[in-house]
């Protein structure tokens, strides 16, 4: 890595680890890693990162200006202004609005335009449509795939008319430099592109949400905010007002956890020394000081096993940190960890960028304990998979759309 841009993100992050006004273990600069790094010879180690939820302890700290990791709520949109619109937004089963799953900011280095990246994940709750798209998943050649799980790109350079230029600290003063568009005030997720007629202050993302908060809360409070002059509290994506979830949307929403991110084998260590709440990094930034080598052999010995013991190999794995909801590796030559061998997808499987028609790289996946966390029943017709498989364009390249979207591969 170019060590100007290297220190040019340190930078970055740096003012970012000060908010949690600790001695934050840094993740990226921590000699101690290095150490842990070489006593690991034992076994060969792929450089990854899980993802673990734990409840905001300042939930302003989930605000878009601090670039979250989170999962459920409401998504912490990067690019404030030209959210994910028509289509894209819903199902392509049964027509609803699509539900946040979880966002990973995740910038790349050595690239201007991707000096914040983050990555989304929606899905559709109804396990009937899940199942439709286990089959579509297969098709991209024919076509475009009707999806119940969709993941979208979006990146900033650093400078750009939202965000400092500087990161903002979370001290109460903190706001992003621009306020976003208005969001539903039933769902908090999507452009509330529609105004209700009586009071023209509530703003919905579709009819059906209009009714739901109608039937909700909105028919005893829409007369009163008639007679006021106060905007209702509906925008989570302006000034970073919270209350959206007030109006009963718990429907509409999973469970909101802030994600924490840890090395794999950080995880191990820290249990021993008992400090395993002191790492509190939610940028993953990714590093290529592993040597290639090893890289290679454990991910064939990954492809080996799995074909034999695919699930074995996923519960030991699982087993060491079993509460992980995310695994990240954005390395050309990393690979997802499947719980089955069979329904993994070949190369062929994964389509190309939809924008610029480079090969999509596996980045990350979302493990089921996440389900645990958001409270998800264990019906049989309740929403179950068993991991979410993300791609993305390994260009990680620009287009017009701010809102890019990216391939999810699920394996129930
Ligand atoms: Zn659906
Ligand atoms: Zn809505
Ligand atoms: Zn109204
Ligand atoms: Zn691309």
């Amino acid at each position: 890595m170019d060590s100007n841009l290297a220190s040019l993100r340190s930078l970055t992050i740096t003012p970012l680890e000060e908010i949690e006004q600790d001695e934050d273990v840094q993740m990226e600069n921590s000699d101690e890693f290095d150490e842990e790094e070489e006593e690991e010879e034992e076994e060969e180690e792929v450089e990854l990162k899980l993802g673990f939820v734990e409840k905001p302890t300042n939930p302003r700290s989930l605000l878009r200006h601090f670039f979250p990791c989170k999962a459920g709520g409401f998504p912490a949109w990067l690019d404030p202004v030209n959210l994910p619109l028509g289509k894209s937004r819903i199902c392509g089963f049964c027509g609803e609005l699509l539900q946040f799953v979880l966002q990973v900011y995740a910038p790349i280095d050595y690239k201007e335009s991707t000096f914040h990246r983050t990555l989304y994940v929606f899905m559709c709750p109804s396990m009937k449509c899940l199942r439709s798209d286990q089959h579509e998943q297969w098709r991209y050649k024919q076509g475009t795939p009707s999806r119940s799980v969709k993941v979208f790109r979006c990146q900033l350079p650093r400078l750009n008319p939202y965000y400092s230029y500087i990161p903002a600290k979370l001290d109460g003063t903190d706001r992003p430099l621009s306020t976003g568009v208005p969001l539903c005030c039933w769902c908090g997720t999507w452009k509330g592109e529609k105004n209700c007629s009586s009071c023209k202050k509530a703003r919905y993302c579709s009819e059906k949400h209009q009714a739901m908060h109608w039937n909700s809360v909105h028919k005893s409070e829409c007369h009163k905010l008639t007679a006021s002059d106060s905007p209702i509290a509906n925008n989570a994506n302006g000034i970073g007002d919270l209350t959206v979830s007030k109006n009963g949307s718990s429907k509409a929403t999973w469970k909101e956890y802030k994600i924490v991110i840890k090395e794999e084998w950080e995880f191990e260590s820290e249990e021993s020394e008992g400090n395993s709440s002191s790492v509190d990094n939610s940028a993953i930034v990714t590093k290529y000081s592993k040597t290639d080598e090893a890289m290679h052999s454990v991910m064939d010995q990954f492809e080996a096993d799995a074909n034999n013991n695919s699930w074995a190999l996923f519960q030991e794995r699982i087993s060491r940190d079993p509460e992980q909801v995310l695994r990240y590796c954005r390395d050309p030559m990393a690979k997802p960890l499947w719980p089955v061998s069979s329904g993994r997808p070949s190369k062929a499987d994964i389509p190309p960028c939809a924008y610029c028609k480079c090969p999509l790289h596996y980045e990350f996946q979302i493990m089921s304990q996440l389900l645990y966390y958001f409270g998800v029943k264990n019906d049989p017709d309740s929403l179950d998979w068993q991991t979410i498989a993300v791609y993305t364009c390994s260009e990680s390249c620009e287009s017009s759309v701010s809102y890019k979207e990216e391939f999810a591969w699920v394996q129930l």
